[in-house]
């Protein structure tokens, strides 16, 4: 997949957004929320950077990358392009890091994210700190915590989440600004309902404890194949690549 990245013409995309926007609209309504409480991440990882050139055409500027050297690469690869342009949206596009992160691959995300989903441990988060704090600049981070009982390799227990929270909150370069889940792999309708309506739990715990204050307010959870349940259980920001550029291709989960 990473070897031959697709093109996706704007056309299709448009297409697509269009149909994901509906299933987002009417999977808020079931909930009773507006849909414009919920963000698209466009997954980028599997298209080439004409393809990502056309979600911006298409109006998504919230991208998304799982590996730090690819989304390097093409935030400074779009960087570019856009700069040579003078193009406007040069300042609206967000790179949001949503894949497994090592600590000796923070100083790589970090030149280009902007928001980090997968922070799961206190020495992860104490190295994007420390490296944000040498470049001045505070970092939107999220807790990705494990919520389906599958024993999956990345995020806290949900027993964890509280404490780590709090700790993260006394760290002077990062700012929590929400939580962030996987599905469960096996993708069992119900499973992954009780996975999403975890995080929520957890989240509204650590409301009530006041952990990050005001800026603490997202619910990072659904991918193409679980997204309108995320929704329906409170997901704000949704994390969508095969949908958007394949939709005819199975589901990942
Ligand atoms: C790939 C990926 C996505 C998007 O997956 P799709 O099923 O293609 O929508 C979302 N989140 C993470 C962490 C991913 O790695």
């Amino acid at each position: 997949m990473f070897a031959s990245p697709m093109a996706v013409t704007a056309n299709k995309i448009a297409k697509n957004l269009d149909r994901v926007r509906r299933e987002i609209s009417a999977a808020a309504a079931r909930a009773g929320r507006s849909p414009d409480s919920v963000r698209i991440v466009a997954v980028t990882k599997s298209v080439d950077v004409v393809a990502i050139k056309n979600c911006l055409k298409a109006g998504l500027t919230d991208l998304g990358e799982s590996r730090p050297q690819q989304l390097a690469e093409r935030f400074a690869q779009l960087d570019e392009y856009l700069h040579q342009r003078r193009d406007s949206l040069h300042s609206e596009v967000r790179w949001h890091m949503v894949g497994h992160l090592q600590r000796n691959k923070v100083k790589q995300a970090l030149t280009a994210a902007d928001v980090i989903h997968s922070v799961d441990s206190l020495r992860l988060a104490e190295e994007i700190s420390m490296r944000a704090e040498a470049d001045e600049r505070v970092v939107d981070i999220m807790l990705q915590v494990n919520c389906s009982q599958e024993d999956q390799k990345s995020g806290c227990a949900v027993g964890a989440a509280l404490h780590l929270g709090e700790m993260i909150c006394s760290m002077r370069s990062v700012r929590l600004t929400g939580l962030m889940t996987m599905g469960p792999t096996s993708g069992e309708p119900g499973a992954t309902r009780r996975a999403f309506v975890r995080l929520r739990e957890v989240f509204d715990e650590m409301k009530q404890e006041k952990i990050g204050g005001d800026s603490f307010k997202h619910l990072s959870m659904g991918m193409s194949g679980d997204y309108a349940t995320a929704v329906e259980e409170g997901a704000t920001i949704v994390r969508i690549g095969t949908a958007l550029f394949d939709p005819d291709a199975p589901a990942v989960n």
